[in-house]
């Protein structure tokens, strides 16, 4: 018994219609970073179709070192694989999403942030550095935080936005730039 059971029925359904796709660049020429949030899955919200971007999720959406890493790798990817298609000067663009109300929020409450560094191990600091209090502030630090990182190709873009839970839209709070 798995709470998994309802999920393979529908995944029968999807497989039933399924046709496979070859590895290819992705369409939206977008890699999206954002909450793991439920009420955030940018494949809803954003209407994202199979092959369309890769997406990275943490909580909050932060622009950690995992993260850079794991954008630095699929920037060298998309070079080797597919850097003689389309423009030559550019890869994809990144767009780092956080949004309103978000659970990581709790954590700018110093005494809150004690708890669940006691409860989880996890640095303090480590989780203050997590929280999204305010997701136009944070946004944007992390737009920069990804721009000036060592590892990002020139040929990446960045792109910053906030999601508002309670009205269901996008806005984007950094335009597009290169690093
Ligand atoms: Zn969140």
């Amino acid at each position: 018994m798995t709470r998994m059971n309802p999920l393979l029925e529908r995944n029968e359904q999807f497989a039933r219609t399924y046709t496979p796709e070859a590895l290819g660049p992705p369409v939206a020429q977008l890699v999206a970073v954002t909450c793991l949030d439920h009420r955030v899955d940018p494949a809803i919200v954003l209407g994202l179709r199979l092959g369309d971007a890769p997406v990275i999720r943490n909580a909050g959406g932060r622009v950690t070192q995992a993260v850079i890493d794991d954008i630095a790798y699929l920037g060298f990817l998309a070079e080797q694989l597919f850097g003689d298609q389309g423009a030559a000067d550019t890869l994809f663009e990144v767009a780092i999403v956080h949004h309103t109300q978000c659970g990581t929020g709790l954590l700018a409450d110093p005494g809150f942030r004690h708890r669940a560094a006691e409860a989880t191990g996890l640095p303090e600091a480590v989780l203050e550095a997590s929280a999204v209090a305010d997701p136009h502030t944070t946004v944007k630090a992390d737009v920069e935080r990804l721009l000036t990182a060592p590892s990002l190709s020139p040929k990446v873009s960045v792109s910053g936005h906030v999601y508002d839970i309670a009205t269901g839209r996008l806005t984007t709070t950094v335009d597009a730039r290169y690093p």
